[in-house]
């Protein structure tokens, strides 16, 4: 009888030599089913045609190669930007996105089903926490995102860690789908093409600050006094705005790397020319980027989008402060594909 199979077992979230490994076979039968699943975004045994019959079968019947099956994916008419629903083995949903702008094509991924972190203006921050995704469940989600997708080598995806869940309470699978993306006889994603996205989690940011490559940092911030963060983001009620900037500059001292502050403008919240000032004095001693994400409609929630005046006046203070700032456009939002709107919607 094959042994049982799990969902964490699957190979997508294996090197080639830990597949080899795996299915008992030399190093060069691990590199095949490593390219086959992460360069071609083949999945099918049957189709790895340069393998024998009996090889094919003896892996099928033992091993899971995949760990996600698709379950929906739904196109934005607006924009083209594509969100995917993903059953797991144990019969939790995820979701991710790919959004494409011309030749450039971004992937959101998740880190977790679920987030614990009760951020009050995301979907899936009420939904709850369900589990933590195994370095497969992630890896595959840009896998399967790009089944089927031909880009050329100068127009290599970008990877955001911006999907479902806080990457860095999931950090050790976090890091190695990172490796398993950048792999060179796989997808071979530059590290600058990838960014990591937390809420603020010090702990997490300070570990990431020892990693010896160019991946990305972002940070939530959505507010810049303690009061109203703790309102929108809860974690800051652990790691305040101090504390968070000290573990910037930090990261910076470390790695050298401009971050970049995401904040999202919600009506009357923090889309003031108040809450402006206050994240240009924030920002003093830190090199970054701001990026201003319109809040995107979640009818359970108690907020309003920022009109585009008041987008446009507080990117004006940013501007005026010498901060490079820029307006995101609104992308997906009639598939609820934006930010802070993903979730499971089998709860729905
Ligand atoms: S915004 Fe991010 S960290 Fe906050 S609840 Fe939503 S998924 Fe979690």
């Amino acid at each position: 009888m094959p042994p049982i199979k799990t969902s964490t077992d699957s190979l997508t979230g294996l090197f080639p030599a830990e597949i080899a490994e795996r299915i008992e076979a030399p190093l060069m039968r691990g590199r095949q089913l490593f390219q086959w699943l992460h360069k071609k975004r083949v999945f099918d045994i049957d189709a790895m045609t340069d393998m024998s019959k009996t090889d094919r079968a003896r892996i099928g019947e033992r091993h899971f190669l995949t760990a996600l099956t698709p379950a929906l994916r739904q196109e934005s008419r607006k924009t083209g930007a594509q969100k995917a629903l993903f059953e797991l083995a144990d019969g939790e949903t995820i979701e991710s996105v790919l959004l494409a702008q011309g030749s450039r094509i971004t992937l959101c991924l998740s880190s977790q089903a679920g987030c614990a972190l009760g951020c009050t203006f995301c979907a899936t921050g009420q939904a709850g926490f369900r589990r933590d995704l195994s370095p497969a469940e992630i890896t595959e989600q840009a896998l399967r995102l790009l089944e089927g997708v031909e880009y050329s080598a100068d127009s290599t995806p970008n990877i955001v860690y911006m999907g479902m869940g806080e990457p860095f309470h999931n950090y050790d699978a976090v890091m190695k789908s990172i490796h398993l993306l950048m792999h060179i006889e796989g997808l071979h994603i530059g590290a600058r093409k990838i960014t990591v996205s937390t809420a603020g989690d010090v702990a997490g940011i300070l570990h990431f600050a020892e990693e010896p490559w160019q991946v990305r940092l972002s940070v939530s911030l959505h507010a810049a006094d303690d009061d109203l963060r703790s309102r929108l983001v809860p974690l800051n009620r652990r790691y305040p705005l101090r504390e968070l900037h000290d573990a910037l500059k930090h990261y910076q001292e470390k790695r050298n790397r401009q971050i970049t502050i995401e904040w999202v403008l919600m009506d009357d919240v923090n889309d003031s020319p108040a809450q402006a000032k206050a994240l240009v004095t924030y920002l003093k001693g830190l090199d970054a980027a701001v990026n201003l994400i319109p809040w995107n409609a979640v009818p359970s929630l108690p907020y309003l989008p920022s009109p585009i005046h008041k987008r446009e006046r507080f990117m004006e203070i940013l501007g005026k402060a010498g901060i490079k700032a820029t307006l995101r456009k609104e992308r997906g939002d009639d598939i609820e594909a934006a930010c802070g709107q993903l979730r499971n919607i089998r709860q729905d």
